[in-house]
């Protein structure tokens, strides 16, 4: 009797994001609008919760990489700065330092936690570094505290790629409350919560906020929403820069609303999940996931384990045989240094990356998402302990 093949990752979609959705498309106003606006204040509502720093700004945009170029751009990143980067991420993280001309320098990450870290960024610092984007790998919170000392001291602008980092927190404050220039959340179909594509950068620094909005939307001064419900004429706009086209779809919005709703709860099972798989998979030749430091909560986007090399089986091989019995995986990351663009362009050496080499070579993630079953749960433990026990 065969099961059914168990995804890697599936969105959790319920009936109220369907029901927000119809009632957009009923309504007329599809594109950015009313729905945009509240999930926007929602979400700086959120993350701004229990911090006592300034008012946060949320900007809605259709990826988290537009976020990122976009917030990149306020900052004052342009042609020849260079921006520090880490080798273990996704390629969004680095390809947005080139839209803007300017070039990524990769650090290796820390072994135990594959995130960047305030000694490496420290390191790479040179004359021409303007910022750095901090990666939260797997939702595991880098060492904020350490890598905003180093951007203090170094006068460098810090925005953080959130991607994987909702909901987490740093010493007690949510990540995107902290003292960063922005930072950037996804809602990409297979992140903690979804909009289908979609992005969020979240300031306290007005300005900042205010040209990501301009920036958005090719660089208007007023976008559609204002123009048809402001009492100034609806065709009257300045152009003020030659800007992008990022905005998030009120039909987009509709879902997150109802998704950031669910946020909560959805990190709760992902939680308690990820403590199920740590216990029953302890024992094995495995690396399982760092923990948090006391005080930063994790947000268990993904659960990344590392086959160790006395593993029966190698990497590649336990992904054949887990494929074989129906269960899909996945490996975060094949890292920046090892891709063919960023290798030729930037020269990079795998000696120049130990831990992410080290550690890219056992890693393996596992499925972990709110629609997994106590069977689909059952299944992954059997079949990794049968792989490798
Ligand atoms: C998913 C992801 C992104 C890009 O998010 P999009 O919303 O798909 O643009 C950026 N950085 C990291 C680390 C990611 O995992």
């Amino acid at each position: 009797m065969s099961q059914p093949f168990l995804y890697f990752a599936l969105p959790d979609i319920g009936e109220d994001e369907i029901a927000e959705v119809t009632a957009v498309l009923r309504s007329g106003w599809i594109t950015t609008g009313a729905r945009a606006r509240q999930l926007e204040d929602d979400f700086a509502t959120y993350v701004g919760k229990g911090s006592e720093g300034p008012p946060l700004h949320a900007v809605a945009v259709n990826s988290a990489t537009a976020g990122l170029h976009l917030a990149l751009e306020a900052v004052g990143i342009g042609p020849g700065d260079e921006v520090i980067v880490p080798t273990y991420t996704f390629t969004a993280t680095a390809e947005v330092v080139r839209y803007l001309g300017a070039h990524p320098v990769f650090v290796d990450c820390d072994p135990d936690t594959l995130n960047i870290t305030a000694e490496a960024i420290e390191q790479a610092v040179s004359k021409k570094t303007k910022a750095v984007i901090p990666v939260h790998i797997g939702g595991l919170t880098c060492d904020m505290t350490g890598i905003l000392d180093v951007a203090k001291r170094h006068n460098l602008k810090v925005v953080e790629d959130a991607a994987h980092a909702l909901p987490a927190t740093h010493n007690g404050k949510t990540i995107g409350a902290l003292a960063s220039d922005a930072t950037v959340f996804s809602f990409y179909a297979t992140k903690t919560i979804t909009t289908g594509e979609g992005g969020m950068v979240v300031t306290a620094d007005p300005d900042i906020a205010k040209r990501c909005r301009i920036m958005r939307l090719h660089g208007m001064d007023r976008d559609s929403f204002d123009r048809y419900t402001s009492d100034k004429p609806s065709w009257a706009y300045e152009v003020v820069a030659p800007g992008f086209k990022y905005n998030m779809t009120d039909i987009a919005a509709a879902i997150g609303i109802h998704q950031l709703r669910r946020l909560p709860s959805f990190h709760a099972k992902r939680g308690d999940m990820a403590q199920r798989f740590r216990d029953a998979l302890s024992g094995l030749p495995l690396i399982m996931p760092a923990m948090p430091p006391a005080g930063d909560q994790h947000a268990w986007h993904l659960f990344i384990v590392r086959l160790t090399s006395d593993a029966k089986l190698n990497r590649d091989d336990f992904i054949r045989a887990m494929t074989e019995r129906g269960i899909g995986t996945s490996v975060h990351f094949i890292p920046l240094h090892r891709q063919p663009y960023w290798r030729k362009t930037y020269r990079l050496d795998a000696k120049q990356f130990p831990h992410a080499e080290n550690a890219f070579k056992g890693a393996v993630t596992l499925p972990l998402y709110t629609r997994m079953t106590a069977d689909d749960e059952q299944r992954v433990i059997a079949a990794v302990r049968d792989l490798l026990g």
